[in-house]
């Protein structure tokens, strides 16, 4: 490839607002019911039905421009997109136009050790559109079938600036945003359930070329493995067709998982193609300076505050409590551990390897565990008296994980404990010893070797369960007393 280009990228995220009701009725927001029985006149679009604007979306979208540092503006005002689509019983969605609920703001992101500041141009409260459930392919589908449970459900849309440079920045302004949006208690960001999406717009330029490349916006992203693989699909994608002379269009582009591909959905409609304009049955909403104070005085920690804390309070490496901080329910297990146990460092190296590794297998969260923080202190507690090994400990972990079932328990079913008591291990060391008088008889002489036969002897015979620690220091003791 002859030039070099820069990668320029800007994400637009939708995050489900965790409301109980709808954003304009007060139809059922839960996921997963039997299709079309979360549904009303409002939100199905009958004629003539006016909407009821829903308090907590309006404070939950306030929550979280405080956690992303925006401007709450006094005045905010709704506003009609107009388009048609079979999801859309309105053919209109109440959006936010001119007049966003959060204007500005920022979030901080690391990569390989750097901090980088990416700027949030907005945020806008809308409603969702309805699901359409095709019958097979989309492109080869006979018919399809319309599910409005989905239907006038608060979304905040988060409109980052063109501030990302690669794949892995988008990916770390994500899962920093999903972290933020977590621990703001705003969203439940279950990717998996749509309630978290993420729309990549991706453009490429020479290496100091100032204006911006004509981008292209995919759309739909749910997973942060697509969104990285989308981003670097599209970006040589773009620098391969420049290369060949060929021109961007700027287009909505679709992420095909199976074929990890990009592909050309239609071309790019503008603002102006959606008629925009003030949403007559809402007025505009005046938002005053008291409500944002208590909501902001009310503001539950942040990732930012939590990181620091376990790094100063704790010493914990700052590696540790980044990745600690991703997920609320993730520290909450780390300071229900601590909170008993004082070794932080510990708890935190067991938390990112064996807990880890068990829930990417499991393809678990850590709030669908079955065991509790106490249970993994009480193993760790274990080692510290002797009485299992280190490596026992990952396998009683490892089983507590899959049954459920209290350490000490698994310890005794499976007769696992290790035998650290001295009476015990002496009478042993000593019936050992006796019944090789030869290898003793060499011992005495200077050879090192017979020190080793007695210990793996001591260790057979109690079935890998005597404290190696306490059986080398009684055996020293034993050999060199008198009475041998
Ligand atoms: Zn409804």
């Amino acid at each position: 490839m002859g030039k070099e280009f820069e990668i320029v990228i800007g994400l637009e995220v939708h995050a489900e607002l965790k409301t109980a009701t709808k954003a304009f009725c007060s139809c059922s927001t839960a996921f997963g019911a039997e299709p079309n029985t979360q549904v009303c006149p409002v939100c199905s679009g009958f004629p003539g039905m006016l909407p009821v604007l829903n308090k907590k979306m309006v404070e939950l979208a306030i929550r979280t421009g405080i956690a992303l540092n925006s401007e709450i503006p006094e005045i905010c005002k709704f506003d009609r997109k107009n388009y048609f689509y079979p999801d859309l019983p309105k053919a209109y969605q109440i959006s936010q136009f001119d007049l966003p609920v959060c204007k500005g703001g920022y979030l901080d992101i690391e990569v390989d050790g750097q901090t980088k500041r990416i700027g949030i141009t907005r945020a806008h409260m809308e409603e969702d559109a309805g699901k359409l459930v095709h019958q097979g392919d989309i492109t080869t589908t006979p018919f399809s079938l319309v599910d409005l449970n989905r239907s006038g459900v608060p979304l905040l849309e988060i409109v980052s600036e063109p501030d990302m440079r690669s794949a892995q920045e988008a990916r770390a302004y994500m899962e920093k945003l999903r972290s933020i949006l977590l621990f703001a208690g705003v969203s439940d960001c279950k990717m998996q359930e749509g309630s978290l999406r993420c729309d990549a717009n991706v453009s490429v330029r020479p290496v100091g070329q100032m204006e911006f490349g004509t981008r292209t916006e995919t759309k739909n992203l749910n997973s942060f493995r697509s969104l990285e693989k989308s981003i670097e699909y599209e970006a040589r994608r773009q620098m391969e067709a420049i290369e060949d002379g060929e021109e961007i269009v700027q287009e909505t582009r679709t992420w095909d998982e199976e074929k990890q591909v990009t592909r050309s959905m239609r071309s790019k409609e503008e603002a102006h193609d959606y008629r925009y304009f003030p949403e007559p049955d809402l007025p505009p909403l005046k938002i005053s300076r008291e409500w944002v104070n208590t909501i902001a005085a009310q503001m539950p920690e942040l990732p930012e505050q939590a990181r620091r804390r376990l790094v100063e309070e704790y010493g914990l490496p700052e590696y540790d409590a980044a990745i600690i901080t991703l997920n609320p329910d993730y520290l909450n297990f780390f300071d229900q551990c601590i909170s008993s146990y004082k070794d932080a460092k510990l708890v935190s190296n067991w938390m990112m390897s064996e807990l880890n590794r068990l829930l990417n297998q499991n393809n678990m969260e850590i709030g669908e565990c079955r065991f509790k923080p106490a249970d993994l202190v009480k193993i760790l507690q274990l080692i510290d008296d002797g009485s299992i090994s280190g490596k026992m400990a990952k396998t009683v972990f490892e089983e507590m994980f899959n049954s459920g079932q209290a350490p000490e328990l698994i310890i005794k079913e499976k007769g696992m404990a290790q035998i650290s008591d001295e009476s015990t291990l002496i009478n042993l060391i000593d019936g050992i010893i006796q019944d090789n008088p030869k290898v003793l008889e060499d011992y005495k002489n200077g050879k090192e070797k017979a020190f080793g036969f007695f210990v793996g002897q001591i260790m057979k015979a109690s079935k890998g369960q005597a404290n190696p620690g306490v059986v080398n220091k009684l055996l020293k003791e034993r050999l060199s007393s008198s009475e041998m």
